[in-house]
């Protein structure tokens, strides 16, 4: 039987396999005695599949933008940052392998291409890969029907560094799990490097125990939504990147409306510049608010005030808001003040330090570990996710 691509023969074996077992002969192992043959392409192409260049890539189709220097640091990224540094200076010797995860728009590719462009700059000897998980399948197919696997093999086992963005899209493709993971203790047993990019972190992939172990193994680290300061820097940077400068009035505005994905933020300044060079004058707050109205959310940021959030956390908790504030380790107390914490990180726009100050004096390291501990309790903690929900209704009234 004639398919188009690898991908049709695995959906139609996946999911019509009894259909089709009716009315094909079935050989004594059970297996359909039927040949799939993949359809000759038209123009095959010369290289296996290597990213579309552009003229914002180079040759190791790093994009030119994506460097360190570029990228700019705040509480939500410092960790990562400093992670994904260290690999690059010591590659195959510091954190091995390094994996990051987080939301769409933070940065992810951007430090992947950092590191790329690093050890490029700094170890001319290495050889090194970037490749998208796509790319790695595309490659595998490829070379499977060019009966070249062995070669692709040698290749990706040869390398010093590799760097793999959205291992997401690895999920449900079995076959090439394998050879991937395969890939994978072939590179980590010679202590070579290896970093891996995801939207979630290891144990939330739908992948192999086998592999999943094997990608916690090094360091798991995981990149957050920056805060308003470092939301401002971002824009600002942007901006002189494209030769135009906005006001912090300006910026703060955005920033404030903008707040869980850098890539929008990067859309609002460059549809500002090519504003700017148009009328050849200063933007206003009122005209970044017209241009840019569509993309501003203009509701989810509810004024709600710290002082709210301690007096109906206390509330609910029956604890004393000069408590929560205190350093007092009583169990109660402690989980009120996590829980303050938590909604502070979450409900207002604000840094983590400047909160974390507010909690008399805490560090935004305490208030960063008090948020990703109630992230982690409310799966399944209905209780707690009960008590959440109240507080917030409260704030909301
Ligand atoms: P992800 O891979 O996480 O979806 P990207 O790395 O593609 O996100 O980043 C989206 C855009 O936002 C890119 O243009 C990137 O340069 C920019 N960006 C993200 N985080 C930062 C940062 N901290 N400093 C500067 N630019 C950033
Ligand atoms: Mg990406």
């Amino acid at each position: 039987m004639e398919v188009p691509n690898i991908f049709v023969r695995e959906y139609l074996l996946d999911n019509y396999k009894s259909d089709m077992e009716i009315f094909f002969p079935v050989k004594d192992d059970g297996n359909l005695a039927i040949n799939f043959v993949i359809k000759e392409q038209k123009k095959p192409k010369l290289k296996s599949h290597i990213l579309p260049q552009s003229i914002n890539q180079d040759d190791n189709g790093f994009n030119l933008q994506y460097t360190f220097e570029n990228f700019i640091e705040g509480p939500s990224n410092q960790f990562v940052k400093s992670a994904a540094l260290g690999v690059a200076q010591r590659p195959g010797k510091s954190f091995n392998p390094l994996f990051i995860h987080g939301g769409v728009g933070l940065g992810k590719t951007h430090l992947l291409h950092g590191i790329g462009h690093f050890i490029k700059n700094h170890s001319k000897k290495q050889s090194l890969k970037c490749v998208t998980t796509e790319g790695f399948i595309n490659d595998l197919v490829f070379n499977l029907k060019n009966k070249s696997v062995d070669r692709m093999k040698r290749f990706y086992r040869n390398l010093d560094v590799l760097l793999v963005d959205d291992i997401q899209f690895l999920q449900d493709r079995l076959n090439f799990e394998e050879e991937f993971c395969n890939t994978f203790e072939s590179l980590i047993n010679q202590n070579k490097q290896i970093v891996i990019v995801s939207d979630k972190p290891p144990a939330q992939l739908k992948l192999s125990q086998r592999l999943i172990a094997r990608m916690e193994w090094g360091l798991v680290a995981h990149i957050e939504i920056p805060d308003l300061e470092t939301r401002v820097a971002i824009l600002k940077h942007k901006a002189q990147y494209k030769n135009f400068s906005i006001s912090d009035e300006v910026a703060f505005f955005i920033a404030e409306r903008i707040f869980s994905n850098v890539r929008q933020l990067e859309g609002a300044i460059n549809r500002i510049a090519a504003y700017s060079r148009l009328i050849n004058g200063e933007i206003t707050k009122d005209l970044a608010e017209n241009l840019l109205h569509e993309m501003l959310n203009f509701s989810p940021q509810k004024k709600v005030s710290l002082e709210s959030i301690l007096k109906n956390v206390g509330t609910v908790f029956e604890v004393k808001v000069s408590d929560i504030k205190g350093e007092s380790r009583l169990k109660n107390i402690a989980q009120a003040r996590q829980v303050a914490m938590f909604l502070a990180k979450e409900l207002i726009q604000e840094s983590l330090q400047k909160l974390a100050l507010s909690f008399g004096g805490k560090t935004h390291s305490t208030l960063l570990h008090a948020w990703k501990k109630i992230s982690n309790e409310l799966e399944n903690n209905l209780i707690l996710s009960r008590q959440i929900e109240m507080i917030k209704k409260n704030l909301d009234s």
